[in-house]
């Protein structure tokens, strides 16, 4: 897709909806964007929670804690109703070799060619990350797996992979992180999908960085319009990302949280206007399943 589009196109993220959900809400909503033509909707994957309840005779019993959807049948939905491609995340965390081997034959089985491959985080309480017993420590290594896994079973993924323009918050230092983005792309990863950032300097920075560390392969801006103004705190910690100080003030000042609605989205117009003028190849937008900014985005830019 990258490789034969005209011009810059559209795609989206979504999350997969919470349990109890019905197909028809999700296909609604999904449907708002389908007129801005999005060439790939991204399904993120999320990992299994454990809960530990007492017991009657004081001991403890775990719970498998799994709140929203499974990614592969919201794939198969979507892709049943809509003629868009799927990009599901697969993650490290929590799964064996053998686990995302399965999800893979899932995934060839339905028709999807695109994947995006990432290590996931943490379990809440934990110092740092632990893979599975067998499963992956890192984003390259699930990369190169997938990479072994396809020729088996006559598949062929186009594989993308994170960047953080602004540094992964684990990494010690911008250089170091480059160089672990460049092992990702070396083992196999055909493009990359950045963090959420707001301020377009950023993204041009980082995207001079990995041309300068011979990173070749195309670089995806991912966007969020800023909602409300709780997220001028949980962004930053949530995503490790930076808020520019003149976003801040405009939202600080704001007497109305739909004046922050509005700031917020002109704000990400302004962001989208100026990537597309720089020649970026596509704009990825994350969606959280809210569509009413993004629409606006897209009718302002697309
Ligand atoms: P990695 O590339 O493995 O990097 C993690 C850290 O380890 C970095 O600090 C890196 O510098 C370092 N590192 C990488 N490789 C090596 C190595 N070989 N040796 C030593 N250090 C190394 N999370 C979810 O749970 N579900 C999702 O659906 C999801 N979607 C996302 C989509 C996008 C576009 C992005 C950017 C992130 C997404 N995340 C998702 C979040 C992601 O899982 C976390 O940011 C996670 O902490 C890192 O994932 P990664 O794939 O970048 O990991």
């Amino acid at each position: 897709m990258l490789k034969g589009a005209s011009k810059p196109f559209p795609s989206l993220e979504i999350v997969p909806p919470l349990n109890g959900i019905r197909k028809d809400q999700l296909l609604t909503t999904i449907g708002q964007f389908m007129e801005f033509a999005p060439r790939y909707i991204n399904v993120t994957c999320h990992r299994d929670e454990y809960e530990y309840r007492p017991a009657p005779d004081g001991s403890f019993t775990r719970h498998l804690v799994r709140s929203r959807l499974d990614p592969v049948a919201v794939c198969a939905a979507v892709m049943a109703a809509y003629p868009v491609e799927m990009v599901p995340h697969i993650i490290c965390a929590g799964l064996t070799e053998e686990e995302i081997y399965s999800l893979l034959y899932n995934y060839h089985f339905l028709g999807i060619d695109n994947i995006l491959a990432l290590r996931g985080d943490s379990l809440k309480g934990e110092k740092r990350f632990t893979p599975a017993p067998g499963g992956f420590s890192h984003a390259n290594e699930l990369v190169e797996a997938i990479r072994r896994f396809e020729g088996s079973i006559g598949a062929s993924f186009c594989v993308g992979v994170g960047g953080y323009p602004e540094k992964h918050f684990e990494a010690a230092n911008p250089t170091d992180d480059l160089a672990h983005l460049k092992a990702k792309v070396d083992a196999g990863a055909d493009y990359i999908i950045t963090q959420m950032f707001f301020d377009n300097a950023v993204f041009y920075r980082f995207v001079d960085a990995c041309r300068a560390a011979g990173i070749t392969v195309p670089i995806i801006p991912g966007l969020k319009p800023l909602a409300n103004k709780r997220q001028l705190e949980l962004l930053p910690g949530s995503f490790s990302i930076n808020l520019p100080v003149d976003l801040t003030r405009i939202v600080r000042d704001a007497t109305s949280e739909e004046e922050v609605y509005e700031l917020g989205t002109a704000w990400c117009i302004a962001q989208c206007k100026d990537l597309l003028a720089h020649g970026v190849p596509a704009v990825h937008f994350y969606t959280m399943g809210k569509p009413r900014n993004i629409v606006e985005v897209l009718k302002a830019c697309f």
